[in-house]
């Protein structure tokens, strides 16, 4: 089965078998009539009180300021919010590409904060796909050894990776595009190439930063629809920071950030 054909929502093929799982049911009414309980016993990540600041001149901007939040598996969450409110560092610390000054951010009962520097490059390569605004793809390599460049980071094989990265374009809807180079791609297609790529180390959790930002209505729909899958087929958290209300309204849960605050935090069909 390929994601590209308006299959998001409509089936969850965990990898997890959960409990009193129907295995046909509708995706957001399943996640909306959760409660915050179950989210609890379900938590992949929790965020608990967490600050970040930082120090420009002799100025004091608190980027975030105690945040707590809890991620399941299986949700497709965006984060929205004025420029400035905080969004992108929020990421940052759900990457582990920054360390918060005081909190706790446990993923999969490990403390992040608690990780040296090779366990974190550890968590990034293995726990976390990125997915960015502009794809981030290497102009001289292939749209499959694009994908695959995690593996190769990771030590693998060109050759024994390929497959794995094929069946990934496929899976994106790119099969066929597989010897393509970024240049010979649409925008949309950068994106599949990048999601893709964001799925080769099978990881838990995606995060997105503004992934239709540079697509046309149209195209970023279609980002959107495959994330949604991305998220509810496998089983994985996804998080995406947009400034586009529209994208945010088609997820399952919506987050908004205001002054390094958290504003609102709204499931699909419950009032804000
Ligand atoms: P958003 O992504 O919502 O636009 P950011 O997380 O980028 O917000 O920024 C939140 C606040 O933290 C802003 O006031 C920004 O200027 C400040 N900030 C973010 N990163 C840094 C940094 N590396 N150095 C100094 N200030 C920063």
């Amino acid at each position: 089965m390929s994601w590209t054909d308006g299959q998001a929502g409509r089936h969850r093929t965990s990898r997890h078998a959960r409990r009193d799982e129907p295995q046909m049911i509708d995706a957001h009414a399943d996640v909306a009539s959760r409660n915050n309980e179950d989210l609890d016993d379900r938590a992949m990540l929790k965020m608990t009180d967490v600050t970040k600041a930082y120090r420009i001149g002799g100025q004091t901007v608190r980027a975030l300021d105690s945040i707590s939040l809890t991620l399941a598996g299986g949700e497709f969450v965006s984060v929205v919010g004025p420029s400035g409110a905080g969004k992108s560092t929020l990421l940052h610390l759900l990457g582990a590409l920054d360390t918060p000054d005081s909190g706790s951010i446990r993923f999969q009962d490990r403390e992040i904060g608690d990780l040296n520097d090779d366990q974190q490059s550890e968590f990034r390569r293995h726990s976390v796909g990125f997915v960015f605004q502009f794809f981030n793809l290497l102009p001289t390599m292939t749209a499959w050894e694009n994908v695959a460049v995690p593996k190769l980071l990771d030590g693998a094989r060109m050759a024994n990776v390929k497959s794995r990265a094929l069946d990934l374009l496929a899976l994106v809807g790119l099969g066929d595009r597989a010897e393509h180079r970024p240049s010979e791609l649409s925008g949309g297609q950068m994106q599949r190439v990048a999601v893709a790529r964001a799925l080769m180390m099978d990881p838990p959790l995606i995060l997105a930063d503004e992934p239709t930002g540079n697509l046309d209505t149209k195209t970023g729909a279609a980002i959107m629809a495959l994330l949604t899958d991305v998220a509810h087929e496998e089983d994985r958290s996804v998080v995406m920071v947009t400034h586009n209300l529209e994208a945010a309204s088609s997820t399952d849960r919506v987050i908004t950030l205001q002054d390094g605050r958290l504003g609102s935090d709204a499931r699909a069909g419950e009032p804000a």
